[in-house]
């Protein structure tokens, strides 16, 4: 020990000790990033990487020797012998890369610490063919067991440098601690190395002159090293900034629409964790929060083709992301879904003002290639100034808003209140109950009478759903159909009514028609006609006798299927009845595509038909139409004398209204549809 430091302390110059030192310090953690790296890379960035980390590594360990060498000042002419000297780099090359590629390549927990003091014995091995290339006046006495313990020092710390590069520590750290341990691998192995020769001074031995001095030699060491080390630092550097880069941009896209570039889902998600904090921490923090839904988007989609709806998305999302000021941002979470958050405002009317420039800008038309379209939005609002300073619950709260925004033609922009909290819990409770209502059985069907107009005698029956709710009472059809339709319960739902309606027909005395209503989601699943047709079989009814109701709704989603099943409908002998006519947006042109056996006039035409010249148009030119096209038609909602008197005077062919009953129950019907012919009253099976 006490040779070790009177070797380090006494005999060294020590600026170029504190060269070696820098070229050592520096060049360890270079060689330990690059060795890190070929831990983390693979295939041919690890094959180009291996050659580069032997390279600086190998310099390093050459260089740091060799500059300490020269540092070291025995007081007595001494000189290097340029090939040992040359080979003692190689050696230093040779071995890093030999320790780089155990490093990378072998498996195993011991490998990183094999590769480890292959590395530390290279550098003993470097450090000694470099000392065999020293001239000196004499000879060099070495002692055994320090030379021992210098390969020791350097193979042990070596395999714990390569062992702590393989934690894989992450940070600063991760490179700091391998690259600590190395620097002291390589300095003393050096010096203790160092410490296990003696000089034997011999005159008689000759060294040869020196061409240049050993500074100048020292400085020209220490620049082609620097060199190689600046080059490999700025290779290091670019490499690391590129990762950035691509991290960057991978987390970019992670957090954005790829379709509009707009933030998406996830990272409103982050964006409203982070809220969440800032609404805790401080309280004078404010959040709005909108949900900007499309209108009629999923027509755009389907009357222009995807193609178009992404170009109206893309344009919508441009002229959002144009408006949004300070403190406003807007994501694109869904196909036409947008949320809009506003924070750091000082009144409401801020943000009506925000949701009406996003109003405003989506509802300009929108001007394409081929198409100019324009499509409206719906907005629901919630701010933490009423509805709470819980983030997730203002995005659902302004959900509700939005979709109470969407049933209101009138209304784009609505704010949050708890009143349409209740109404979406309600829904909500509705739906639960649905699903319930066939297995607790608490449908039922009434009956509405159709007359033939000519005689004003029966000619059939409209089957009515009715609910009775247990705590509710009764539930008009109006409140839970479109429910029913949307939930997909329409389907058992609807089979239930079919069955019941066709089982009741079939047990009347009079050949009355039954007609029921179809959901357009009845008619497009696949098993319709087999239901229909199982259902005609068990009921044993003529199918003559059935008249299915469908409305344009129905036809418009897909027209070709719907064409189809209504041929084969037909094909089977069951009648169909265009319901409600006139109030969709292309009645005609759908009178002509399909073989309707009926027409039903909606009731706001016939309603007061007599009063009102316009409505007495509309009826009288349907009338004409069914007459050309040899369609029977069927006014519905007569209810007062003048109206049948009108539709009489126009040759109606039949009505339904409340002028001949409103719609009755199974009894009050049978009362009717059971007297036996000769007009003595039954009460059927
Ligand atoms: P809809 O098919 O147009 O049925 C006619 C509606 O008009 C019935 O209302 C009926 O009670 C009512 N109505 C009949 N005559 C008059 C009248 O003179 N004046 C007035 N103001 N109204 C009259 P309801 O029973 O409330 O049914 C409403 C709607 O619910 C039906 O309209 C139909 O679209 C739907 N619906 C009812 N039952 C079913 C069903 O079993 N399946 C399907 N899919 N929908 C049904
Ligand atoms: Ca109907
Ligand atoms: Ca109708």
């Amino acid at each position: 020990m006490y040779r070790l430091l009177d070797c380090i302390t006494q005999q060294h110059h020590y600026g170029l000790v504190a060269v070696a030192a820098f070229i050592c310090v520096i060049g360890s953690v270079l060689s330990v990033h690059m060795s890190a790296r070929l831990t983390e890379w693979t295939g041919k960035r690890r094959l180009v990487q291996l050659p580069l980390a032997g390279l600086i590594t190998g310099a390093t360990i050459w260089s740091t020797h060799f500059i300490a060498m020269l540092a070291y000042e025995p007081g007595y002419d001494h000189a290097y012998e340029p090939v040992l000297t040359g080979l003692s780099l190689l050696v230093g090359v040779l071995g890093a890369l030999t320790a780089n590629a155990g490093l990378a390549f072998a498996r195993g927990p011991a490998a990183p610490l094999m590769a480890g003091a292959i590395f530390g014995m290279t550098v003993s091995a470097m450090h000694y063919t470099g000392m065999k290339a020293y001239l000196l006046p004499g000879t060099i006495l070495w002692s055994g067991g320090t030379v021992i313990v210098s390969v020791i020092i350097g193979a042990g710390l070596g395999a714990a440098s390569y062992g702590l590069i393989t934690r894989r520590m992450g940070g600063i750290a991760g490179r700091a601690w391998p690259a600590l341990v190395m620097v002291l691998a390589i300095c003393l192995m050096h010096f203790t190395g160092m410490s296990a020769i003696d000089i034997w001074l011999d005159s008689s031995i000759v060294v040869p002159p020196k061409t240049i001095s050993e500074t100048a030699m020292a400085l020209l060491i220490f620049g082609v090293t620097g060199i190689i080390l600046m080059i490999a630092m700025a290779s290091a550097s670019i490499e690391v900034n590129m990762e950035g880069e691509t991290r960057t941009q991978l987390s970019h896209a992670a957090l954005h629409d790829p379709l509009t570039g707009m933030p998406n889902r996830m990272w409103l998600n982050r964006k409203l964790e982070a809220l969440k904090v800032q609404l805790q921490q401080d309280e004078t923090t404010r959040v709005a929060i909108m949900t900007v839904d499309l209108n009629l988007f999923k027509e755009v989609n389907d009357l222009y083709g995807h193609a178009i709806g992404d170009a109206v998305l893309t344009r919508v999302a441009l002229r959002l992301e144009a408006l949004q000021g300070a403190n406003e941002h807007v994501a694109r979470v869904g196909g036409d879904e947008f949320v809009a958050i506003k924070t750091g405002f000082r009144r409401i009317e801020e943000i009506h003002a925000f949701a009406e420039r996003l109003h405003a800008s989506i509802i300009e038309p929108i001007d394409l290639d081929d198409v100019s379209l324009r499509v409206g939005a719906s907005i629901g609002i919630a701010t933490s100034l009423e509805d709470g300073r819980i983030p997730e619950e203002l995005l659902h709260k302004s959900d509700v808003a939005m979709y109470r925004a969407k049933s209101e033609p009138d209304l784009p922009i609505c704010l949050f209140n708890e009143e349409m909290d209740r109404r979406s819990r309600d829904k909500t409770q509705m739906v639960h109950d649905l699903r319930l209502a066939l297995q607790h059985n608490e449908f039922e069907l009434v009956y509405q009478l159709q007359n033939a107009l000519d005689t004003l005698a029966p000619v059939g029956f409209e089957v009515l759903l009715r609910w009775n709710h247990p705590t509710r009472g009764r539930v008009s059809p109006v409140e839970f159909i479109p429910v029913a339709e949307e939930t997909g319960l329409i389907r058992d739902i609807g089979r239930w009514v079919l069955r019941e309606a066709c089982r009741e027909a079939a047990g009347w005395d009079h050949p009355y028609s039954i007609a029921v209503n179809v959901a357009p989601q009845q008619l497009v699943q696949p098993s319709f006609i087999e239901d229909v047709m199982d259902i005609l079989m068990e009921s044993g009814l003529d199918s003559a006798r059935l008249e299915l109701e469908i409305t344009e709704a129905s036809i418009i989603d897909d027209q070709a299927h719907t064409l189809k099943v209504m041929h084969k409908l037909k094909a089977l002998g069951i009648r169909i009845a265009m319901d409600d006519f006139g109030t969709g947006y292309s009645s005609l042109a759908m009178l002509q595509t399909f073989p309707f056996d009926k027409i039903k006039i909606d009731r706001s035409f016939v309603q007061d038909v007599h009063k009102d010249a316009q409505r007495a148009a509309i009826v009288r030119s349907t009338l004409l139409l069914g007459a050309a096209l040899q369609i029977p038609v069927l006014a519905e909602g007569v209810e007062v004398e003048d109206e049948l008197s009108f539709l009489k005077n126009e040759r109606c062919t039949s009505v339904q209204g409340y002028y001949f009953g409103r719609p009755m129950s199974r009894d009050d019907m049978r009362l009717i549809a059971c007297a036996s012919k000769d007009g003595k009253k039954e009460s059927a099976a």
